[in-house]
């Protein structure tokens, strides 16, 4: 720390850092960026790294996970929300009318993999976790009932009431197969809205798109849920009204018809039976209305939240696993440490390799994407950064902190190099100083080029 603050470029560092808007493992880049002259060859402007600290340029790692920077999650998530919203509002792109085209917040959720523990609230009074009088014992000796009230952060929520009579298979299973699950899905979802509107699948695409928003939710208990964003357009998208028999109603219809109809099969491996995969029986469809009960900016919250997190409620680690590691010496919870040995198990069957269970073990076997939405539902992340980075240039050049260049008559060359990530402990804790942001945890690649 003394050192950095005594360091000759320590305003140029510090400037550095404080662009970076408190990025906690900021990305270390080496490189240049040349302004040429198409017509005559001539350079005309020149930024290279090699006069910055260290002789590297220090960039926002730009994650959506909360858990490892939360200032950039941060930027993610109101990315995210405004994505979401354009989508039922309006707004980057999209037109305002989009709003009374038919669109459900629908949550699709897992199966019971066997009973855990659980917070049941009823009209603001805590209910009894699994109150059974007449409960008999599992073949364990356990009894299957629990009188408890639970605390909101109880540690034993989503713990299971007997883990020998957990089904660990089934839920690493479900996690693994879920995303193939939503994808047949919106297939199945397509095909109902084209049967009850009496056309034929090309038929239907002349008339309907079917956008939607996802993003998956851990519960507790260690499986994923999938809450969407689900409209129905004309057939050029948000712009287009979508025909009269296209309803809400429709809508809700072929939801509830496509999730009780899909299923997944995991081949048989080995001992382990080839077992089918579904939806939990659990369907929540709710109409997304201006003025509503269930509100435009209530919705894209919900998503925009969920977009930055990922399994570390369930007390898994927000890192790769490998079968090598001692299980028993990691910081887990005893319920995640189960689910992810399951994973490391049935990822040693060869029938089961696609799943890639022992590489996305952490993640307790599921490997999809955590927000993913269709082409045609509003703007795009990509969109609303460049949108941003305009901005940022636009004021650069405004403020003359760079130059003015004509685009079609200027080559612009870039050549970056990856030189590491992150802070040592004493430019952290100046970081963290310089930009207002929480002290950091432990640094887990430490300064390199710092
Ligand atoms: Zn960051
Ligand atoms: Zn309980
Ligand atoms: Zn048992």
């Amino acid at each position: 720390m003394i050192a950095r603050l005594h360091d000759p470029h320590y305003d140029r560092w510090a400037a550095q850092i404080r662009r970076t808007g408190g990025c906690s493992q900021p990305i270390h880049l080496r490189g240049k960026v040349e302004h040429i002259d198409r017509a005559t060859g001539a350079l005309l402007h020149r930024y290279s790294t090699t006069s910055e600290p260290g002789g590297v340029l220090r960039v926002r790692c730009k994650t959506r996970r909360a858990s490892r920077c939360p200032a950039c999650a941060e930027i993610y998530r109101a990315d995210t929300y405004q994505l979401i919203r354009a989508g039922l509002v309006g707004g980057k792109g999209v037109p305002a009318t989009v709003a009374a085209h038919p669109t459900l917040f629908v949550t699709l959720t897992a199966p019971s993999f066997g009973a855990v523990h659980l917070r049941r609230e009823n009209n603001g009074k805590t209910l009894p976790c699994h109150a059974r009088r007449d409960a008999g014992s599992c073949p364990h000796g356990r009894v299957m009932s629990c009188t408890a009230r639970h605390a909101a952060d109880e540690a034993c929520l989503g713990e299971p009431l007997c883990p020998e009579c957990y089904d660990y298979t089934g839920s690493v299973l479900f996690n693994a197969t879920s995303p193939e699950l939503w994808r047949r899905f919106t297939l199945a979802l397509r095909r109902r809205l084209a049967k009850s509107a009496g056309l034929t699948q090309w038929e239907l695409r002349e008339q309907v798109t079917v956008s939607f928003a996802k993003v998956a939710e851990y519960q507790r208990r260690g499986v994923v849920h999938f809450h969407a964003v689900i409209r129905l357009d004309g057939p050029d998208g948000p712009a287009s009204p979508p025909p009269a028999w296209a309803t809400a109603d429709a809508l809700a219809d072929a939801v509830r018809h496509a999730a009780s109809a899909v299923a997944v099969t995991a081949p048989a491996a080995e001992d382990e039976p080839a077992r089918v995969l579904h939806w939990g029986a659990q369907l929540d469809i709710r109409p997304i209305t201006i003025g509503g009960e269930l509100t435009d900016q209530a919705v894209a919250g919900y998503i925009a939240k969920y977009a930055t997190k990922a399994a570390e409620c369930v007390g898994t680690l927000d890192r790769r696993v490998s079968p090598l590691d001692d299980l028993d010496a990691l910081p887990l919870r005893e319920h995640a440490r189960r689910l992810i040995a399951e994973c490391f198990r049935l990822g040693a069957l060869d029938d089961l390799a696609d799943l890639r269970l022992t590489q996305w073990a952490h993640m307790l076997g599921f490997r999809g994407h955590f927000s993913t939405k269709s082409r045609r539902y509003s703007t795009t992340l990509g969109q609303i950064r460049e949108e941003r980075a305009e901005h940022v240039r636009a004021e650069a050049v405004s403020t003359g902190r760079l130059p003015l260049f004509e685009e079609d008559t200027v080559l612009v060359i870039t050549e970056w190099e990856y030189a590491g990530q992150g802070y040592s402990l004493g430019d952290a804790l100046l970081a963290a100083a310089l930009t207002g942001t929480p002290m950091p945890g432990p640094v887990d690649s430490a300064g390199g080029g710092a």
